[in-house]
């Protein structure tokens, strides 16, 4: 943890959010959470045990994470109270700590069992016990938390004893062994062993944190596979933190590949709008936003977001912060009830449903306890200070002193301003630049990393001023759904939906309304791409909007807020827009598609078994299509497809309406069409036809009702258009 400190301005947007979730951690009773360790330890609780998840098997979690909290808000806002309470908690736990090292909610039973090479185990029970790894993991973490952020020694002594604990009891699993009890969710061992690596420098905690690396999961990242689809999510995203910890502390480049297309695949592929992921807490498939109750759970955002800072360490590439700003406004924030600080576990993606929070004495879910940390930490990615640049993120009013003594200030009330003043305010004693994020959202051009360079060398006194014009814009999904979402600047804005037949929406049980009904949205027959033409603004001040009535199919004018500040209310983050031109194509193509590829969707590629040399691929929102394009004239792509015997077939090329240029069509190396496009049909799909002679089809498939041949497309200029479909029909 670096010496930097960032305070959060007084009464500003996250700074009262903050308050809230600090009330919230210290309403907490130390010694109600204590209860399970005790309990398991054989001694007496001096309370009750709070009610669900901490009276079931995971019970001790939420220690973790009170611990955890406590010390991120001791760095934070430096509160007293929550000082004491951390230092009251690790001197309970150095009392209830067994002679072996053991600390956890639950007698060490599952443990003493797995360590035996002998138990079973599945995705998330270990010798019949509910996830234990990932339940005393939270303790581990806590602990070393209360050691980097308030620097109590005695947590540091205690987590060291539990950490010998578990190299002792596994010292003579198998390596075989070891992996299958890695096949039960395990949270972030890997994490905190290499933190432990980090800290003391010795070696047995290093061969410990490699231990623990998941290879079913992370053998494929390294390789750049993505075989997340089916897999819960959330188990995953820790296993990847621990491995970026690892390359820090290893250098060995395979675990930064693995951790860098795990990053990208999550938020380029399987994100929301809001920034968080999956839905009944797993994986779909790459690209679909599929719309529920039960997607993005609140935990998920939380473990993405420390990721995205190693990213952003390694790269120092706007890139993470983009993906941050959107997670942390649209859900991070979002996720906390603004009175009671109550947290959501799923935030739902479904039109017209509602958010559902924990109650404060039985809700003590995962999200509950990562919940009680997101607001301790709304002040980390702020700014960064690496290699002799102060680099500014995100656009938070707040004060940052850096570890040789520079002050500086950021003044703004972002996003109800559309503009920034960064203050220098007092000298450190090293020299710094300056670089300020360009946000995507601006519209603003940007350099090659996303940051404008401000100053070579900044000095006390000195003023830099940001613009940060916001427009109204969409994000479609890449899914063909039809669905978009509205933004202002980085916010995503909920259409208030009111309260009809809303049920009481704080509850102990996250489940119990996955089968309430959810309210209709009309669809939108206004153009997506130009939210401007048909949306209004209500309330500058409080950016409320409004839609045109003659937008929406039924007639209706929706609300639109910023969705951090929609609670206890129907809302949906998602509008579907009516396209009937889009929907003519796909249906005149259902009936007679031989074949079909996406070039640029992994999923669709690796079924062609793709090849290709010197291409480059991306996303074009307003066709809502992935693409790949042909580079430096040497380059091609090929895919197997199929073709029908018993019917005349063509070849039909899809590319993008502005895009001129040539491709060549080749089936088997023998060349078929040369295509040439002109580029004058717009932000349009343009299919082109290309007849393959029957021969072909003949001699290749024989008797055969099909046949299988590769389609190959070159270029010979610097750049092909882009590619959006190809497909065989009859
Ligand atoms: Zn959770």
């Amino acid at each position: 943890m670096s010496a930097q400190k960032t305070v959060l301005e007084e009464n500003s947007l996250f700074q009262k959010s903050q308050k809230t979730g600090l009330e919230y951690v210290l309403r907490l009773d130390p010694d109600r959470l204590l209860a399970p360790c005790r309990i398991a330890a054989g001694k007496r609780p001096k309370a009750a045990t709070y009610g669900g998840w901490e009276s079931m098997q995971i019970q001790g979690h939420s220690l973790g994470h009170y611990m955890s909290a406590l010390s991120a808000f001791v760095n934070s806002t430096g509160n007293a109270q929550a000082k004491e309470k951390l230092d009251y908690v690790v001197s309970e736990l150095k009392e209830i700590q067994c002679a072996d090292g053991y600390i956890g909610g639950v007698p060490s039973v599952p443990f003493d069992t797995a360590f035996t090479g002998n138990f079973e185990v599945d995705r998330f029970s270990l010798a019949k016990y509910w996830v234990p790894w990932y339940s005393v993991h939270k303790i581990y973490a806590g602990l070393i938390d209360a050691y980097t952020l308030t620097q109590n020694k005695d947590a540091l002594e205690i987590v060291k004893k539990m950490a010998d604990w578990a190299v002792n009891g596994t010292a003579n699993m198998t390596e075989e062994q070891f992996q299958k009890m890695l096949t039960c969710e395990h949270g972030g061992m890997c994490k905190v062993f290499a933190d432990l690596y980090g800290i003391t420098k010795d070696e047995k905690y290093l061969k410990m944190a490699e231990r623990f690396i998941h290879q079913e999961i992370v053998k494929p990242a390294m390789k750049q596979s993505d075989r997340l689809q089916g897999f819960h999510a959330n188990t995953q995203i820790p296993k990847f933190i621990g491995l970026a910890k690892l390359y820090e502390l290893t250098g060995k480049t395979e675990y930064r590949t693995a951790v860098e297309f795990f990053f990208d695949t999550v938020t380029k592929k399987r994100s929301y709008a809001i920034g968080g992921n999956s839905i009944g807490e797993h994986f779909g498939p790459e690209y679909q936003e599929i719309l529920g109750r039960d997607t993005c759970e609140t935990c998920n955002t939380y473990n993405m977001l420390e990721l995205s800072e190693y990213i952003f360490r390694w790269n120092k590439n706007a890139d993470a912060a983009d993906y941050y700003e959107t997670a942390l406004y649209n859900h991070i924030l979002a996720s906390q009830e603004p009175v009671t600080g109550a947290k959501t576990y799923f935030v739902s993606t479904l039109p017209g449903f509602y958010k559902v929070y924990g109650s404060f004495e039985n809700a003590f879910w995962c999200c509950t306890g990562t919940g009680m940390e997101n607001p301790a930490r709304y002040n980390r990615f702020i700014a960064k200070d690496y290699d002799g640049t102060i680099y500014i993120n995100l656009f938070i009013p707040s004060a940052i002193t850096t570890e040789d003594g520079w002050k500086i200030a950021i003044e703004t009330k972002f996003p109800y301003e559309q503009s920034a003043q960064i203050k220098i305010l007092y000298e450190g004693k090293n020299p710094r630049s300056l670089k300020i994020r360009t946000p995507l959202w601006t519209e603003d051009a940007r350099t090659a990393d996303g940051y404008e360079l401000k100053s070579e060398k900044i000095s006390a006194g000195e003023t830099y001023s940001v613009n940060l014009p916001m427009n109204l814009h969409t994000r479609r999904t890449r899914d063909r759904s039809g669905n978009f979402s509205i933004l202002y600047g980085p916010l995503v804005l909920a259409a208030d939906m009111g309260k009809r037949a809303m049920p009481n929406d704080t509850v102990d049980n996250q489940l119990v309304y996955m089968n309430s009904p959810a309210q209709k949205i009309s669809a939108i027959t206004a153009d997506p791409l130009t939210p401007q033409g048909w949306i209004e603004v209500l309330d500058k001040e409080n950016l409320t909007f409004a839609t045109k009535e003659s937008a929406a199919e039924n007639g209706t004018s929706y609300t639109l807020k910023p969705f951090y500040d929609i609670h206890h209310t129907r809302y949906s983050v998602y509008f579907n827009a009516l396209n009937p031109a889009e929907d003519e194509r796909e249906a005149k193509y259902e009936s007679i598609t031989v074949d079909f590829v996406e070039p640029g969707r992994q999923q669709s590629e690796v079924e062609h078994r793709f090849k290709n040399e010197a291409t480059e691929m991306g996303y074009i929102p307003e066709v809502d299509r992935s693409y790949r394009k042909i580079m430096s004239g040497e380059g091609f792509i090929s895919y197997r497809m199929k073709f029908d015997n018993t019917n005349k077939n063509k070849i039909v090329l899809t590319t993008y309406g502005k895009d001129a240029g040539t491709i060549k069509v080749y089936i088997d190396d023998t060349e078929l069409s040369s295509v040439t496009l002109a580029g004058t049909d717009g932000e349009k799909l343009t299919d082109t036809q290309i007849e393959v002679p029957a021969k072909i089809i003949k001699e290749k498939a024989k008797s055969r009702r099909t046949a299988i041949m590769n389609v190959k497309l070159i270029c010979e200029q610097s750049q092909s258009p882009r590619i959006l479909e190809l497909r065989v029909t009859k």
